[in-house]
């Protein structure tokens, strides 16, 4: 009888999910087995020649099944890394992009140029990524953030937990601005971030079926043009951004100029940046406030 060492099982799988047409094969058969054996993906490789037993054999057999049917590999194992941060994430959340990064990247670099304390808002926080990496990148920063999601919050909370940082990181449910209205008497956010929902309704029935048929419709659909969010953070931006404060948004690969002209409308930025991702598609948009009205 042939035996199923780790070796064998990586070449099996990555063929299988290759001929199954699953992104990263090989990195997504390490993960799933990895996360089956209890060990970190390095240990596969000084373990190769280690016999897996029937009980794991079958967890595998599973997870490679649901994976082969394009059921996200982050779901299976419930984590992903974010910005070299390990994050939980389940289907009630949006899975971290590494597109993402830049946002984060981009918000740190704001935040460094400022002094003193930071409050840092983030809405539609989802799973809590970028709230934790900017408070974990940021340590004068307090972070809050907010969701329309209680389950999405639910995962969000354990990510804050599991980084010990709930004495930076204050989580709040409720439609974009709505629950930080209450804390207006004391203080505006210096820097406010969001990745919202930003697929147009066109764009999302041609999505990938492993983003259409598994991750939250509520994080991606936006409305006809995509761009529904943007005009609520638009219209209430004035209230919650404090003069000489930053607005970093996520945006679509061509939304760019559409974006711009959203928030040149507003007549409160004094600088308008789009920025384009490695792959050459709009990607952030950075507005910076005046430090006093025109
Ligand atoms: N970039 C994501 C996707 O294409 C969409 C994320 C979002 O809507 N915030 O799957």
């Amino acid at each position: 009888m042939t035996q199923w060492t780790i070796q064998r099982l990586l070449t099996w799988i990555t063929d299988y999910l290759t001929k199954n047409d699953v992104d990263a094969p090989r990195l997504s058969a390490e993960l799933l087995l990895s996360h089956v054996l209890g060990l970190k993906r390095i240990e596969l490789y000084t373990q190769f020649d280690r016999v897996v037993n029937k009980e794991h054999l079958d967890r595998l057999h599973d997870l490679v099944r649901r994976a082969s049917r394009h059921e996200p590999v982050a779901y299976l194992i419930g984590r992903t890394e974010f910005y070299s941060i390990e994050m939980e994430v389940t289907p009630d959340c949006l899975i971290p992009r590494p597109e993402t990064e830049l946002l984060v990247q981009r918000a740190i670099e704001f935040l460094r140029t400022r002094s003193g304390p930071q409050h840092a808002c983030d809405l539609c926080t989802g799973c809590g990524c970028i709230a934790v990496a900017v408070a974990k990148g940021f340590p004068d920063a307090k972070v809050t953030a907010t969701d329309i999601s209680d389950k999405a919050l639910a995962v969000a909370a354990r990510n804050v937990e599991k980084h010990q940082i709930q004495d930076r990181v204050e989580l709040l449910c409720g439609d974009l601005f709505e629950p930080l209205v209450p804390h207006l008497d004391v203080t505006q956010w210096d820097l406010i971030t969001c990745n919202p929902p930003y697929v147009s309704a066109a764009e999302y029935e041609k999505l990938d079926k492993n983003v259409k048929d598994y991750e939250p419709r509520l994080a991606l659909w936006a409305g006809a043009d995509g761009l529904d969010v943007y005009r609520r953070i638009c219209a209430s931006i004035d209230r919650f951004l404090k003069p000489g404060g930053a607005l970093l948004l996520e945006i679509g690969y061509a939304q760019g100029p559409a974006v711009r002209e959203l928030l040149d409308a507003t007549a409160l930025f004094a600088e308008t940046v789009i920025e384009r991702d490695p792959n050459n598609n709009d990607r952030i948009a950075f507005a910076r406030r005046r430090e006093t009205p025109v």
